[in-house]
């Protein structure tokens, strides 16, 4: 029976309802910027599968190390004995790190569990049992990281108790605050949001309670915000003045995507633990986080662990995607793809049309792009007439991802605040991105008629 069903409608059929879906597409090849579904459909990919194929779809270099790596050894099981691809792969990853003194470092799978790792190791460090999190934040679907996901109440909807002990203070997003606009001053919000953490430490969680405070540097499922270097600067001193550990979530910001291997680079701020997954293995499940060898030791051993923690075969992938990141100049071609996309972003804003009458804000570092719109629907800009004259009901945003995937476009939106998010390979050339951009136009124009 299921032989001659179609793909689609076998997947429909016997795969959890659960999973929010974008498309009916079945995905069968991928290839730089480009997937191909299993009908021969075409699709030029701006969402790197959630910021994970960095450097695009099979890369070469990648899936021959993978493929090498799976004819030596699958699986070297870290509680039996060390990895030499892991032991390899460190010597290559912990020299890339955002600061010196991240030396020491834990493998693990997927993102959820290098955040639940880190928050382990903080509240085992400090002795300490609770942990902040920015609001609009979104760090995994585990029951604590579900617990500490504050983007949506989806996540978390249903599925509770989950982990206490989590609390959730200000990010300097202007749509987080009413009567803020994007005009209005960086200080003035990152003044606000220290504010609010400040009171967070006086009114819900004491400092002799709080463990960890932990962010993403660009807010990313919450919106594709990055946080400004000041606001990272106060999250860093008022760590140091009440012995809190500092963690940056560089699950989606991290491995090059802004533009620098860590977005926490441009600050200088030091996490005193980086987690890190999605691009660091190109496609493969790897994740983990780095501290220093002090903060790190302080889990007792045997307290960390897993079957499949720091697979060789991902861990060779991430071998070859930290080569590749070295030897093809990735983060120039991100450089100037990101000058390419914001200008023509900006320009769209800027024009007068119709179109470009619905756009708010574009923002973001290197690749990691947001488009939020004019949406009256959101209640905070009820003297905005654009998108009322346009009679569109509802959130943009999504009306405008499926316009582009009648036109073989993947594009995501995000957040609750009618976001689209641009999130294409760090490898996408000039022609691609032009093509995305032309693609795009038409789309925003079809929903803007
Ligand atoms: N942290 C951040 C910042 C993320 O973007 C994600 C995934 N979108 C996660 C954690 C969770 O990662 P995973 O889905 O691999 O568990």
């Amino acid at each position: 029976m299921s032989s001659e069903m179609d793909t689609a409608a076998f997947g429909e059929k016997h795969i959890a309802k659960g999973i929010g879906r974008l498309t009916k597409h079945v995905f069968d090849e991928g290839k730089g910027t480009f997937i191909t579904t299993d009908k021969g459909v075409k699709l030029l990919d701006l969402t790197s599968g959630i910021g994970v194929v960095n450097l695009g779809h099979c890369h070469p270099k990648v899936s021959a190390a993978a493929a090498e790596q799976c004819m030596k050894m699958t699986h070297a099981q870290i509680n039996i004995g060390f990895s030499a691809a892991q032991i390899t792969l460190l010597k290559e990853l912990i020299p890339i790190l955002p600061h010196p003194t991240l030396d020491t470092v834990f493998l693990w799978n997927s993102g959820a569990e290098a955040v639940e790792a880190a928050v382990k190791l903080a509240r085992a460090a400090t002795k300490k049992p609770n942990i902040i999190v920015m609001q609009g934040s979104y760090h995994g679907r585990t029951n604590a990281t579900a617990s500490m996901t504050r983007s949506k109440t989806i996540y978390g909807e249903g599925h509770g108790p989950l982990m206490g002990g989590v609390f959730a203070t200000a990010f300097p997003y202007y749509s987080q605050f009413g009567g803020a606009t994007p005009d209005t001053p960086t200080e003035e919000l990152v003044n606000m949001s220290l504010l609010q953490l400040k009171l967070t430490l006086q009114q819900q969680t004491s400092p002799s309670d709080t463990a960890a405070i932990i962010l993403e540097p660009v807010l990313g499922e919450g919106g594709y915000v990055p946080a400004p270097p000041a606001f990272l600067h106060g999250l860093r001193k008022i760590c140091d003045e009440h012995n809190i550990l500092l963690i940056a979530d560089e699950v989606q910001c991290g491995m090059g995507r802004t533009g620098r291997m860590w977005f926490v680079e441009e600050s200088g701020v030091r996490p005193d633990i980086l987690v890190f997954a999605k691009g660091i293995a190109n496609g493969f499940p790897l994740s983990g986080i780095a501290s220093s060898k002090a903060l790190m030791d302080l889990q007792k051993p045997g307290s960390m662990g897993g079957t499949y923690a720091g697979n060789p075969v991902a861990c060779a992938a991430a071998t070859a995607t930290i080569k590749a990141f070295r030897d093809e100049k990735v983060l120039e071609n991100v450089a100037a793809r990101s000058k390419q996309i914001f200008s023509f972003l900006n320009d769209l804003k800027a024009s007068g049309t119709k179109a470009g009458n619905l756009i708010e804000d574009v923002r973001g570092s290197g690749l990691m792009v947001g488009l939020q719109f004019k949406n009256p629907a959101l209640q905070r800009d009820s003297a905005n007439a654009a998108a009322q004259n346009a009679k569109i009901q509802g959130q943009i945003a999504p009306k405008v991802v499926a316009e582009c995937v009648k036109r073989d476009m993947l594009l995501l939106s995000t957040s609750v605040f009618d976001v689209l998010r641009f999130i294409p390979t760090l490898t996408i050339s000039e022609e691609e991105l032009s093509k995305a951009c032309e693609i795009f136009k038409e789309a925003l124009e079809a929903v803007a008629k």
